[in-house]
């Protein structure tokens, strides 16, 4: 048997894959088993920040690799505690905590905000409002976080103590004034619900509110974080300083990652046996996501921004194509025909783009090369007015 029969007998079939055997690849571009080359504005949903192969990331993990691979938590190892203080430094979080993808991070977030409200308010204090089309993880909890029934459905009964509401001050506000709320939970820009960034005046009303009611802000930016908006979180581009912020995806470089950040009002609320992971911080991802994070410095962030205004001024009213949203490199694209067959389509013409819901969504590395970005673009531009 192929890979492809293999994989279709063997694997859960939880996927519908495209018929892509993907073997090798060199920044952004990756090669089938038929030698086919791909343009990837996918970066296997915002993971390698820095393409396929990347050297100097290599070498990082390589180089721990040859020292150790792993210890328990029972241990300190220098990795973690160097990529624990550069994001603290980087974001003005007071600590981190290490797990290993995003739903574990936001699981952490949630735990945070429900011992912080049991402390200061009393166990009734543990609800968790978060937004429709939102979009928080796999695992039961993360997924009753997830405000969109649709991963409902077949997993009931889910974590109870979680409210959804519409992304407008009014509706926050009601959710609010009927719960008993710990925290408010929120992706800066939805990305699997059709990659929708929040208003500024949404995020204004949510921030004061928090404040005057000392509701905790999480920031779930697994998507968005690590400089896909143009700035190293999404939330930066909103003036707003969340109480937790999570992270995964693009931070790890393709490595499994899960971060979660834990500012002042939270820095202290586990104490040893509240939480822990096994291979949370393992030391040859943290050694990669240092070495990401390192080189998201200002001209990365130029270019993303950059790059982002090419691809809205190409596509925002091209034939076919009906509506661009999103921000920096994470965006998506509403096409006349269906965002299925688009991508299928841009797939068979060697580009490898991603749906969110009924959109096709674009996340292309933050380092891809211009000339790959512009020929994947009009690629997609022909495929979308055919
Ligand atoms: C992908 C994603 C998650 C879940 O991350 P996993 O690593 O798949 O568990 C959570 N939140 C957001 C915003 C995501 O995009």
């Amino acid at each position: 048997m192929n890979v492809i029969e293999l994989d279709k007998k063997y694997v859960a079939p939880t996927y519908s894959r495209f018929p892509v055997n993907i073997v090798s690849g060199k920044g952004s571009v990756v090669y089938d088993c038929d030698g086919k080359k791909y343009i990837d504005l996918g970066s296997g949903i915002a993971v390698n920040s820095f393409g396929v192969c990347d050297e100097q990331w290599i070498a990082a993990v390589t180089e721990q690799l040859h020292k150790f691979q792993h210890t328990s938590n029972l241990y300190y190892s220098e990795p973690c505690a160097k990529l624990a203080k550069m994001l603290c430094d980087r974001t003005g979080m007071c600590n981190v905590f290490f797990s290993n993808s995003g739903a574990e991070a936001n699981e952490c977030a949630i735990k945070a905000a429900r011992k912080y409200g049991s402390d200061k308010k009393g166990s009734d204090c543990s609800t968790i409002v978060t937004l429709k089309n939102s979009f928080h993880g796999r695992t039961l909890t993360t997924l009753a976080a997830t405000g969109q029934d649709a991963f409902h459905q077949y997993f009931q009964p889910l974590t109870p103590g979680f409210v959804h509401c519409d992304a407008t001050p009014q509706d926050l506000k009601k959710a609010v004034s009927e719960n008993n709320v710990a925290a408010i939970m929120f992706e800066i820009v939805r990305g699997e619900g059709g990659v929708l960034p929040l208003d500024e005046e949404f995020v204004d009303a949510m921030a004061a509110l928090a404040q005057s009611n000392d509701i905790l802000l999480i920031a779930d930016e697994v998507q968005i974080g690590n400089g896909r908006s143009g700035m190293l979180y999404g939330y930066m581009n909103y003036g707003i300083k969340p109480d937790i912020v999570t992270t995964a995806k693009g931070i790890g470089g393709g490595l499994p990652i899960g971060i979660t950040m834990l500012g002042e009002k939270v820095k202290d609320v586990f104490t040893p046996g509240l939480n822990g992971s096994t291979f949370g911080g393992n030391p040859v991802c943290c050694a990669g996501a240092l070495n990401i994070l390192e080189r998201i410095d200002d001209k990365l962030l130029n270019e993303v921004k950059e790059k982002s205004k090419y691809i809205f001024s190409e596509l925002s009213g091209a034939e076919g194509i009906e509506s661009v949203t999103g921000m920096g490199l994470m965006i998506g694209v509403k096409t006349k025909k269906p965002a299925k067959e688009v991508v299928a389509e841009c797939i068979n013409n060697g580009v490898i783009v991603l749906t969110a819901k009924d959109k096709v969504r674009l996340l292309p590395a933050l380092n891809i090369p211009f000339d790959l970005l512009e020929s994947g673009i009009q690629t997609l531009k022909r495929v979308a007015c055919k």
